[in-house]
């Protein structure tokens, strides 16, 4: 299993690969279990479908490692047109925004100034921005970037991965000044120097760190943790303390991604907890469905069917 991902995840960054496979009729259908489609009206269309029954929203515009000033541009706009949509149609969606994409293999500055610029315009919304964490070379420019930003926004969300070695220091780290932090299992290929390759340690690094989390004192110090994650295990575990603790749902969330374990999705809103579903859009799908498809191989499977 970890060789197929390990080639699906060289495909998405392969440059033949990820111009010619998405021009196929049959790729393009089946994207669609992982997006409502490619507009932001679709992915609007959708937040609204779901707030009407319950869920949160977050949307992001598909899109990583903007190579020109131009393209970071054009990656604010399309947020500021989704943050303006948000706000003209009443929704509550947040954002969630990659820093390649706003500009930070360019120029640090140019990606802090464009990502200064959404944070401004959420603030005006009254709404909020995660920060998603990318692969390893990112990590310490992310982290510096976020802290000083956190200093001048409180509507700003940081993510940290359970597969890296290093994000109980980094949690420890944020703890203090991070209001917001998301906490995934991480989904890029990483070197065992510096990632772990094991599903268990995955998972027991995600249990230890989620209940550093949840623990009495962080809470009551300001912390939102979102446990962001389809793992019914986790879950499972994460509503057990949270239950014994008697922790209010207004102090944690959780999110998952549109298309995954939707089962899970109403099971975990039905007993209501705060359950956020990210939603993708924009056309520069290819790199971000085969992460979805390395996640969880037998995806590849129904796509050959
Ligand atoms: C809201 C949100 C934000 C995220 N942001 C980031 C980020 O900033 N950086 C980052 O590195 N990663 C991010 N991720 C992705 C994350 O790192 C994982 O790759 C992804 O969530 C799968 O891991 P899992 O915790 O669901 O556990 P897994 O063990 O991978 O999955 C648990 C179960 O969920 C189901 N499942 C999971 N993924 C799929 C899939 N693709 N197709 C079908 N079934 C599936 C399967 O039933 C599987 O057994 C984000 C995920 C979410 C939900």
């Amino acid at each position: 299993m970890s060789l197929i991902r390990n080639i699906l995840l060289w495909s998405s960054k392969n440059y033949w690969i990820s111009h010619k496979l998405p021009k196929y009729k049959f790729v393009q259908k089946s994207v669609l279990r992982f997006m409502p489609g490619e507009t932001l009206d679709h992915a609007l269309s959708k937040c609204s479908e779901l707030e009407d029954i319950g869920y949160g929203t977050i949307i992001t515009y598909l899109g990583e490692n903007s190579l020109t000033k131009t393209q970071t541009l054009n990656t604010v706009k399309q947020y500021k047109d989704a943050l303006g949509s948000i706000d003209s149609r009443s929704l509550k969606s947040v954002i969630s925004v990659k820093l390649t994409q706003l500009g930070l293999d360019i120029d640090e500055e140019l990606c802090v100034d464009n990502l200064k610029q959404l944070l401004n315009m959420a603030d005006l919304k009254n709404t909020f921005v995660w920060i998603d964490m990318e692969e390893y070379i990112y990590l310490e420019l992310t982290l510096k970037i976020y802290k000083k930003l956190i200093q001048k926004h409180n509507n700003i969300g940081i993510t940290l991965q359970s597969y890296l070695y290093r994000s109980e220091d980094d949690l420890e780290s944020l703890l203090d000044i991070a209001p917001y932090i998301r906490l995934v299992k991480g989904a890029y290929a990483e070197d065992s120097s510096v990632s772990m390759h094991n599903r268990n340690e995955i998972y027991d690094n995600y249990i230890k760190l989620a209940n550093i989390m949840l623990e009495k004192n962080i809470l009551k110090n300001g912390l939102i943790p979102s446990f962001a994650t389809h793992d019914h295990q986790i879950i499972y575990s994460l509503i057990n303390k949270i239950n014994a603790d008697k922790i209010d749902k207004s102090h944690y969330e959780f999110s998952m991604l549109y298309g995954i374990r939707r089962d899970l999705q109403d099971e975990i809103l039905n007993s209501d907890q705060n359950l956020k579903i990210l939603i993708s859009y924009g056309e520069e799908w290819f790199p971000w469905y085969v992460r979805r498809l390395a996640e969880n191989p037998k995806n590849l499977i129904l796509l050959i069917k």
